[in-house]
């Protein structure tokens, strides 16, 4: 038995089986590339679901860790930390938004909006607390608590796990006509990804984001874009409502916020939303901690002085122009902004297998749904290293009859 295998059974052994991760015992990793036990090495094309946008272990970032490491880690917010207001400082600018509240999972910063766009219904709009509506879109993903699960529609997410909690109504993605007609006097908030990324990468119409941000300010409903996955120059701008020039009301922010190396989310809002919060009403012991803060900070400095956005945009053309010249009669689709891409291939084809053979041949990649994979390599990546994952993909893809 190989170390890889051993591993792999100890870890259903001792494990929850909560997830079904391709036959890879990762390591090592740095920039794009990560090493098994092994020792072969593979180009990463998931980057943790956009968590590792600014590579596996940036020096940068990694310095950031070990020194505030050094100094000082966890205050609970029972007590200020000299780190805090920077980071808080830096994070409004970075954004623009005039407030942040810091969390720890993308989930966390999901349920952060929630309670604030209820409690601004209440507070502020003057809705009977207990019937404030909130809008979501069908198979959205915003993460796995018994409140965002309520309103998923993927039964998997679901089974078994009622009850669930009241005050959602779900819309189809992409349909503007549907959020008119969703929204009455008890609406408000629309809760959206700007480009769906668990659902296999769903580039909505261009316009759409523009048309919501119209609605939502029209009927005065708050519009939250779930920018978790999108955000910090994975698609190309540093964030993906960017990509139509639209500022939602409310964003949720995760996963590379941490850059790879922690779990820092927060959310942004302009101070008359987020005044809603009050002492007490809201809070995370290790949401907004020193480490977090440092780890943040390096996170958005990696990815301005490295141009990650412009990168992502560039990388993302070419990376798709080069996918578009592989002949394989199953792929249907090749989509995406900036380095946020899937491949589509026929109904009903299962990506399974296709992804075992990618990783065999070097590059690790997981479908989304049955025949949807995606490809979101570090933001890092180079041209050349593009070239070869192209080649990677092309031989597999070419393979598929
Ligand atoms: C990953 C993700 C979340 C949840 O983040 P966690 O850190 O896993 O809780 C929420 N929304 C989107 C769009 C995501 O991709």
């Amino acid at each position: 038995m190989t170390k890889s295998q051993e591993l792999i059974e100890q870890g259903d052994k001792y494990g929850a089986h909560n997830y079904h991760p391709l036959d890879v015992v990762i390591s090592k990793a740095e920039g794009v590339w990560v090493e098994d036990v092994e020792g072969k090495k593979y180009m990463d094309f998931l980057s943790a679901y956009s968590a590792v946008n600014q590579g596996h272990r940036h020096p940068k970032i990694i310095k950031a860790l070990i020194d505030q490491a050094n100094t000082l880690t966890l205050t609970s917010r029972a007590f200020h930390s000299d780190k805090l207001a920077p980071y808080l400082k830096k994070l409004c600018e970075y954004t623009g938004y005039e407030m942040a509240l810091p969390m720890n999972t993308g989930a966390e910063a999901i349920e952060t909006a929630l309670k604030l766009a209820r409690r601004y219904g209440n507070k502020i709009r003057g809705i009977k607390d207990g019937e404030q509506e909130i809008i979501v879109c069908e198979e959205n993903f915003h993460g796995r608590t018994s409140t965002i699960i309520s309103f998923s529609t993927d039964p998997v997410c679901r089974e078994g796990f009622s009850a669930f909690a009241p005050g959602f109504k779900i819309i189809p993605f992409n349909d503007t006509k549907a959020l008119k007609a969703a929204i009455n006097d008890k609406t408000v908030a629309f809760l959206v990804e700007p480009i769906q990324g668990e659902a296999g990468v769903n580039v909505p119409s261009d316009g759409y984001l523009k048309e919501v941000r119209k609605i939502c300010t029209e009927h005065d409903i708050l519009f939250m874009a779930d920018e978790v996955q999108t955000g910090f120059c994975r698609t190309g701008k540093k964030f993906a409502c960017d990509l139509e020039g639209v500022r939602p009301d409310v964003m949720c922010l995760g996963k590379a916020l941490g850059g790879g190396v922690f779990p820092v989310s927060a959310v942004v809002a302009d101070r008359k939303i987020m005044k809603v919060f009050t002492p007490g009403s809201h809070g995370s012991t290790f949401g907004g901690n020193p480490l977090a803060c440092q780890v943040a900070i390096a996170s958005m400095e990696v990815l301005e002085e490295e141009n990650l956005a412009s990168k992502s945009y560039e990388l993302g053309e070419y990376l798709r122009s080069e996918l578009k010249k592989i002949k394989c009669p199953k792929l249907t689709h090749i989509r995406g902004k900036g380095l946020l891409n899937a491949v589509q291939f026929v109904t009903g084809f299962e990506a399974w297998n296709t992804c075992c053979a990618l990783k065999e041949a070097g590059l690790l990649a997981k479908q989304t749904h049955g025949n949807i994979i995606r490809f979101a390599p570090p933001l890092v990546i180079t041209k050349n290293e593009i070239d070869i994952a192209v080649g990677i993909i092309k031989k597999v893809f070419e393979k598929i009859n």
